[in-house]
């Protein structure tokens, strides 16, 4: 059963998503603080967190990057008050999975978090003993580790999967729909923009210089793809 823990200090908000991801099935542990999130992700090693931006004492983006520096794979989606692009692409710079802007209805709720159960499961599932080596370039599926250099490169849940799509296609232009499709999955109902916030964090992660890539090349008007 898929855990979900959610950090929210407003309480209606958070008994609203609560009752409604309990009526889907999911086992649900809350905080209504960010250091009450982290004590709490601590303790029940929750699958997902859905994470509020604006909370008192540390905010949803510092609880997301202390998220990611625990050693466990967790999904991270975070919740947005505005709808501003701007929140959006912070949160996924801060190392998000998605996002979804308040005010939203049980229903995207719901697929958001089912698409991001899918691709965490499909991460799972990819674990087929197999290494695939490309140059400096290392990804063990058993453990689900990227390695360069045979130095560790911590990469989200997202990542890993954007990684796995482009070292099996090497050499080939994937599109960002092709991406969105095969990480995403084909319901997914957010903004393209997402690939390209992947695409930059993994740069910064993989590349010498990001904004002149050796490895992720931007193929204009189509995608990228991975070149080595
Ligand atoms: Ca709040």
């Amino acid at each position: 059963m898929t855990k979900i823990l959610i950090v929210e200090d407003e309480e209606t908000i958070r008994k609203f998503e609560k009752v409604n991801l309990e009526m889907e099935g999911f086992q649900v542990v809350e905080a209504a603080s960010g250091e009450e999130g982290l004590e709490i992700a601590r303790k029940e090693n929750p699958d997902i967190v859905l994470l509020d931006v604006m909370l008192p004492g540390i905010d949803g983006f510092q609880v997301c990057r202390q998220l990611r520096s625990m050693e466990r794979e967790i999904g991270i989606i975070m919740v947005t008050a505005k709808n501003q692009d701007i929140d959006k692409i912070e949160g996924l710079e801060a190392g998000s999975d998605d996002y979804i802007s308040k005010p939203f209805n049980p229903r995207e709720l719901t697929l958001r978090i089912k698409s991001l159960e899918r691709r965490l499961n499909k991460n799972q599932e990819l674990s087929d003993g197999k290494q695939i080596e490309v140059g400096k370039f290392k990804l063990d599926k058993a453990s689900r580790k990227f390695y360069k250099d045979n130095v560790e490169i911590d990469l989200t849940p997202t990542e890993y999967s954007v990684m796995v799509l482009f070292l099996e296609n090497q050499g080939e232009a994937i599109s960002r729909d092709e991406i969105l499709d095969a990480v995403w999955g084909e319901d997914f109902i957010g903004d393209s923009k997402i690939v390209d916030v992947n695409i930059r964090r993994l740069r910064t992660k993989i590349e010498a210089d990001s904004s002149k890539p050796d490895y992720i090349k931007t193929v204009w008007g189509v995608g990228y793809i991975w070149e080595s």
